[in-house]
């Protein structure tokens, strides 16, 4: 049955992903991603970067750092405000996300804008119990500080304290006037980059939807609030088209969601997020922030630099607005899987498949030689394929398990040569969704696969 431990156990004993630090007993809700993990992972990267960054004319990339000047998070205002509630279960001592516990128990409220004091009335008058003693006896919420504090150099005291960053924006943020001073490009224009942010999070779970280590993908999108162009609608269609057709994401698993009034952060003039329905529950996958002038403002004051954008046609200065589109990776990744996995009765039992789509499968092809004897030609094939394709070579067992072992890791393509080949010089290709076989002539396999492949 599709669920999520079904899921879960398959991309284990598949080797996508495995437990971090596993012959050490594990290091709780880390992830290492395995050779099809980590090649799934790069695919889905580069589908992102291509699409908002190498093919679009209004953006450019940045790889800024993980460590910052401590006055950036100062800056950006999350020193001192970027925690979570923490409350814990006085009977059994379990820690949890205090807004995230109303939320589990009543998903259409929103806890995540409500005062510590407002949660804890809510909790007491719903009676949400512990989920793990079932008691209802809880302290009192304290704020629990979310970035990762680490000491730079030689020196352990204050003055080497720094932080691993919790989000890739304020890099870019500052690195507004380098890249477009370096650029020359003239707003409306977006800054776009992909790297890791750390959150001490303190219910990271369900797999890899919340880690304490993740990847973003985040694009910071400058304009001029006086520009006729609804860039905020503009970058929802973007990521909604992103989803649907380059992802194949069906659009009935995933929801539009605005925030209220209530909701939003103070800086920001609208969010809306895009929210998967993965095995678990309703989940934020994507969020599209309008973060007015808040973060330019914020670091021109607190550096004492000009971060303003000298308009060449009116000679005006202003501070550029923002659209942020902000998706992290293995959310992205766990949708994906999530939207993939089919489990498929079939005649002699039950298969097992990824339909991953074709151009982020970690094989796009597997060669394999019916028997022993034509592993020299099939070899030939493979070296041949692999000049252009990821492919993969298997030898090993019956063919009908290498087509499931295949199936289940998402190759579209399966090319088999047999007894036959060397008389008809043909192969076997069949298709991973249809399972349908045909005869192929070796010389016009390329192209069979080009135009299979799109
Ligand atoms: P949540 O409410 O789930 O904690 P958030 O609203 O704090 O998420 P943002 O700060 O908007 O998240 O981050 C942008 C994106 O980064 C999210 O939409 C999500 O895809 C991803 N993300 C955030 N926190 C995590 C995490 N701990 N693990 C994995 N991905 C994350």
């Amino acid at each position: 049955m599709k669920n999520m431990e079904s899921l879960i156990n398959h991309i284990k004993t598949q080797g996508f992903i495995f437990q971090g630090s596993e012959i050490y007993g594990g290091l709780a809700n880390s992830w290492d991603y395995g050779p099809l993990g980590s090649e799934l992972k790069q695919k889905v990267k580069e589908l992102w970067w291509n699409y908002f960054i190498r093919h679009n004319h209004l953006n450019v990339g940045l790889d800024s750092s993980i460590l910052m000047n401590t006055q950036v998070w100062k800056n950006s205002g999350h020193l001192g405000n970027f925690s979570d509630p923490l409350i814990d279960c006085k009977k059994c001592k379990s820690r949890f996300r205090a807004d995230k516990l109303i939320e589990d128990k009543f998903p259409e409220v929103n806890a995540g804008k409500m005062s510590n004091s407002d949660i804890e009335d809510y909790i007491n008058k719903n009676k949400i119990v512990c989920p793990k003693c079932g008691g209802l006896d809880y302290t009192t919420i304290r704020n629990f500080e979310l970035m990762f504090k680490t000491n730079q150099g030689v020196l352990q005291d204050e003055s080497s304290v720094v932080y691993l960053r919790p989000e890739t924006a304020q890099g870019i943020f500052i690195n507004f006037k380098n890249v477009q001073r370096s650029t020359r490009k003239k707003i409306p224009f977006g800054i776009g980059q992909i790297g890791k942010s750390f959150r001490n999070e303190i219910t990271p779970g369900n797999f890899i939807f919340r880690t304490r280590e993740f990847e973003q993908m985040e694009l910071e999108f400058f304009f001029d609030p006086k520009d006729k162009t609804n860039w905020f609608e503009y970058w929802i269609k973007e990521v909604d088209f992103f989803l649907s057709e380059v992802l194949g994401i069906s659009k009935n698993n995933y929801f539009k969601r605005e925030h209220s009034k209530e909701e939003l952060a103070h800086y920001s003039a609208a969010t809306t997020d895009f929210e998967y329905n993965f095995l678990f529950g309703r989940g934020e996958l994507w969020g599209v922030a309008h973060r007015g002038n808040f973060d330019l403002t914020a670091h021109q004051s607190g550096s004492g630099q000009d971060l303003t954008y000298l308009d060449p046609t009116t000679n005006e200065k202003i501070v550029p607005h923002v659209i942020e589109p902000s998706v992290g990776l293995e959310r992205l990744i766990l949708a994906i899987l999530t939207e993939s996995y089919c489990e498929e009765e079939v005649e002699n039992g039950t298969r097992v498949v990824l339909k991953l789509p074709k151009k982020i499968a970690p094989y796009q092809i597997a060669v394999l030689p019916l028997q022993k004897q034509q592993n020299q030609a099939a070899t030939e094939i493979y070296n041949d394929l692999l000049k252009n394709y990821d492919v993969i070579y298997d030898e090993t067992g019956n063919i009908g398990k290498r087509y499931r072992r295949q199936d289940a890791i998402g190759t579209p393509i399966c090319i088999t040569y047999d007894f036959d080949s060397e008389n008809d010089k043909c192969v076997t290709v069949r298709n991973r969704d249809t399972m349908e076989q045909k005869r192929v002539l070796i010389s016009e396999l390329e192209d069979f696969i080009k135009k299979d492949l799109i």
